[in-house]
């Protein structure tokens, strides 16, 4: 063996060991065996072995280890280690970590995703959405709730608390539905596809409230008391956490209690004095009990030391005198119950705390925890169920609509956006599944909630854009017969609340990702934070060495995937989708190799370097879609018509994970940092592209033409064919469509030039007269005109019709 063919092997072998992630002892004794063959072939010098001494044993002997590196770094470390706040702090220790963290990790095992059970309804569950959901679903009239009433109507209201459509997460034995999260998510997707306002008011007492908070933190008596009278709809409830002067920043609530003695029902009690002042408060102008965020304070000391106990929450029957609700806001003509409250030291028993005097100060945990359930829930199953029926509708009107002869969807200008609509359809879908899933598996997975959150949200924001592109003119005049007016009026309100989204992206996503995910980040945190300073150090030592040896594994994965083009790795499927597995593999080493560097050369900045941290957070992001849509795929059989969609929805992600990673390295503060690792993911520079025109045109066709793809794609909507249901009627009007097609194609051929497909009764009457259809066909013609001009046509008013009937009211005054 001569000199360089053993540089060689000590090469390989190192390689071979960090892309194994071995342990340092193994690497060390490899090591040493490599040298001991370099020895044996006279190769290598004394110099070698005593180079490799002098590293190799303070690494390997903990005590000199402990001393001379760890010590002095961790030392460093809390130096520089980023300060983080009481609610900081609970928010990242609320909720678990799931498959993200795999995925964070840099090595995901794809056996592990595709192990996790496929989320299904119990008989209980699929009976309510094919009874009580589809009737809610026919006795709402969007436009009457939206433009005349200002609310659903009375009849609705009844029907939805009769029904418990509010406690739908209220446990069987307080007389609550009891469903699983991933039913939940199927009622409210099926809900907003028919109204926004149906969906909010469904989804809200159903997520971050009085109900849930109760049921995990409320004492018995509490919960005895309130539960079976939410289950019944007997109390509305509401939960106000947002001030005028603390929105995002919501810890920061100027609302107050002081802790007090006081008469309350006629008998002197411990209690407190409320003052708040908060707005955007969903159902507030309903709530007959309203769930309230405040900071405690005890000056006196009448429950304990402590005079600051921060973040309280408590429940306030909005009967007591005193509590101001009933004046509503105006969302953006979407006009849910929502509005302010108000209250000027209103005072009310301690055992109003939810949990009681001893949760005094507990409730930002409280919030945190449930909102990393709650949150993966209710606004991506809005968002999902919105996609979904507008991706049928603007399938379907795509293929009805007819200009210069041909069916709007013809035209490769339109198939752009309607591949976007079907490729998210499909994907947003797997999101809520998946992450719904997860909560059914035990999880609370914020990380996971965020990224569902911000994408979904996101993603309907877009596509109902492109269906408004798509519809012209008809999806603009608004009245009873626009199906998407509503739900783009509202698209940012699901934008903002829960967590507006850029803050979502700057922060959240990554900020609990890098700490969550990260294998030795959070060990590091705590141990610098560990006042037992031997303990501190033993841990600190233990994490520090993981990750050292887990930043060199991902560095070397990193070039040793672009150096193959990541072709070597095997992957689950050995069909369309292995790229996307091979691919996705190599994007979770970028990550876990970008993060570490980022930690290492930012530190405590990277928490203000919040575009950096959106980045990370993106690609992150883009991971979990791409395995969400690969794991519906599969759940769903690897349904071959439904390749098109899963490579849309893969291609459109990976090309985003792509994207990110190439901003990161452009915008990376640290130039030469930046070059060097842009060297090592991108050797020969990005190379993913969009998805193609061909897999747009293949998408934008399954949303034209009736298929058990596109029947997949919109599952569980409400396409009833009743008269009232405009969905319905429109996938009526696209059936009869393409079913008159062959009768009017013969009266074209029979007279010899191409009709326009208008006017189709006309065209029957001249098939009949040269007898080339029959009654039957002639019928169908007839019968798809009068469908055709249904959905194509739009409303129109008198004037007097279009003013405000306050206004009219006034007026008449
Ligand atoms: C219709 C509606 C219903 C609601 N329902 C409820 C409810 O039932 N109960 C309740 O308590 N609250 C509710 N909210 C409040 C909602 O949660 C807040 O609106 C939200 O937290 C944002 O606060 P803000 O609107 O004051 O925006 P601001 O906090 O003023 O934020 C403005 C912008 O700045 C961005 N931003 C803020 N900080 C950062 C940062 N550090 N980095 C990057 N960007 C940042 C935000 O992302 C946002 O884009 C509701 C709001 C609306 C509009």
């Amino acid at each position: 063996m001569d000199t360089s063919t053993w540089v060689l092997c000590a090469i390989a072998l190192s390689g071979f060991m960090a892309y194994n992630r071995a342990s340092l002892s193994t690497f060390t004794l490899s090591f040493a065996a490599i040298l001991a063959l370099g020895t044996f072939f006279d190769v290598i010098s004394f110099f070698s072995w005593l180079f490799f001494a002098l590293c190799a044993i303070p690494l390997n002997i903990t005590d000199v280890r402990k001393q001379y590196i760890s010590q002095p770094l961790l030392t460093l470390f809390k130096g520089i280690m980023p300060e983080m706040s009481r609610t900081e702090k609970e928010a990242i220790d609320a909720g678990t970590t799931w498959f993200e963290a795999e995925l964070f990790r840099g090595s995901p095992d794809w056996k592990k995703l595709h192990n996790y059970p496929q989320p299904r309804l119990s008989a209980e569950e699929q009976a309510f959405l094919n009874g009580p959901v589809e009737e809610v679903c026919r006795l709402t009239d969007d436009w009457h709730t939206t433009h005349e009433r200002a609310d659903l109507s009375p009849e609705v209201w009844q029907y939805l608390k009769d029904n418990k459509f509010f406690a739908m997460i209220i446990k069987k034995q307080y007389g609550g539905l009891e469903f699983c999260a991933y039913a939940q998510s199927r009622v409210l997707q099926k809900l907003s596809g028919v109204s926004t306002v149906l969906a909010s008011t469904v989804g809200v007492p159903n997520s971050l409230g009085p109900g849930e908070l109760l049921q995990h933190y409320g004492t018995k008596q509490q919960q005895d008391h309130y539960l079976p009278r939410l289950a019944k709809g007997e109390e509305i409830p509401c939960f106000a956490l947002t001030s005028p002067e603390a929105g995002s920043d919501a810890g920061a609530i100027p609302d107050f209690g002081i802790v007090c003695h006081g008469e309350f029902e006629g008998e002197q009690v411990l209690g407190m004095k409320l003052t708040w002042n908060k707005r955007y408060i969903t159902l507030a102008p309903i709530a007959t009990v309203l769930g309230l965020a405040f900071k405690l304070k005890d000056p006196q000391h009448l429950i304990g030391e402590e005079v600051e106990l921060g973040i309280t929450c408590a429940l306030i029957p909005t009967d007591i005198e005193g509590v101001i609700t009933g004046r509503r806001h105006f969302p953006l003509n979407v006009p849910f119950q929502n509005g302010p409250t108000q209250g000027n030291e209103v005072f009310v028993p301690l055992d109003f705390i939810i949990g009681g005097a001893e949760m005094a100060g507990q409730g930002w945990r409280m919030l945190v925890e449930c909102l990393s359930v709650g949150r993966a829930i209710t606004l991506p199953s809005n968002s999902a169920g919105g996609i979904k029926s507008l991706a049928l509708a603007t399938g379907a009107y795509s293929r009805i609509r007819r200009q210069f002869k041909l069916p709007i969807g013809k035209m490769e200008g339109v198939e752009e956006p309607l591949a976007r609509i079907g490729g998210n359809a499909y994907l947003m879908d797997a999101v809520t599944t998946m992450s719904t899933g997860a909560i059914d598996l035990g999880e609370k997975p914020s990380v996971v909630s965020a990224i569902s959150k911000y994408h979904l949200t996101e993603k309907l924001r877009t596509c109902i854009n492109d269906a408004m592109d798509v519809h012209g003119g008809k999806a603009i005049c608004m009245g009873k017969s626009n199906y998407l007016a509503r739900g783009y009026q509202g698209a940012p309100v699901a934008i903002t609340v829960e967590g507006a989204n850029i803050l979502t992206r700057s922060m959240i996503i990554y900020g609990q990702g890098a700490i969550r995910c990260h294998p030795y980040v959070l060990a590091e945190l705590e141990a610098a934070n560990n006042n037992d300073e031997n303990q501190a150090l033993n841990d600190f030592d233990h994490a520090l060495f993981g990750h050292v040896g887990f930043a060199i594994s991902n560095i070397f994965r990193s070039f040793w995937f672009s150096f193959t083009g990541s072709r070597l790795l095997s992957s689950p499927y050995k069909d369309e989708t292995a790229r996307y597995y091979q691919l996705m593999t190599r994007f979770s080493s970028n990550l876990a190799m970008l993060s570490d560097i980022a930690m290492l050369t930012l530190g405590g900045d990277l928490k203000r370097k919040e575009r950096i941290s959106a980045r990370l957070g993106d690609i992150l992001s883009y991971l979990y879609l791409t395995s969400a849509t690969l794991k519906r795929f599969n759940d769903e059989g690897r349904q071959h018509a439904d390749l098109p969609l899963v490579q849309w929805a893969a291609e459109d992600s990976l090309y985003r994970a792509q994207l990110a990673i190439d901003e990161l390295l452009t915008n990376f503060p640290n130039k030469i940092v930046a070059i060097s690792l842009r060297a090592v993911i991108f050797p020969l520079g990005t190379w993913l592209s969009k998805p193609s025109d061909i897999l747009d045109h293949q998408v934008a066709t399954i949303l034209q033409s009736p298929s058990d793809a596109r029947t997949r794609l919109g599952q569980g909507q409400y396409l009833t064919a009743d008269k009232e249901n405009l969905l319905g009627q429109l996938e009526q009007t696209l059936a009869k469509i393409i079913a008159c097609e062959p009768s009017f194609n013969k009266v074209c051929r029979a007279m010899g030039e191409k009709l326009p497909f208008q006017q189709l009764d006309k065209v029957a009457e001249k098939g009949l007269a040269l007898n080339v259809i029959n009654e039957l066909e002639a019928q169908l013609l007839t019968e798809a005109e009068q469908s055709r001009l249904a959905a194509i046509n739009v409303d129109d008013f008198d004037s007097d019709e279009l003013i405000s009937a306050s206004f009219n009211k006034i007026q008449v005054n």
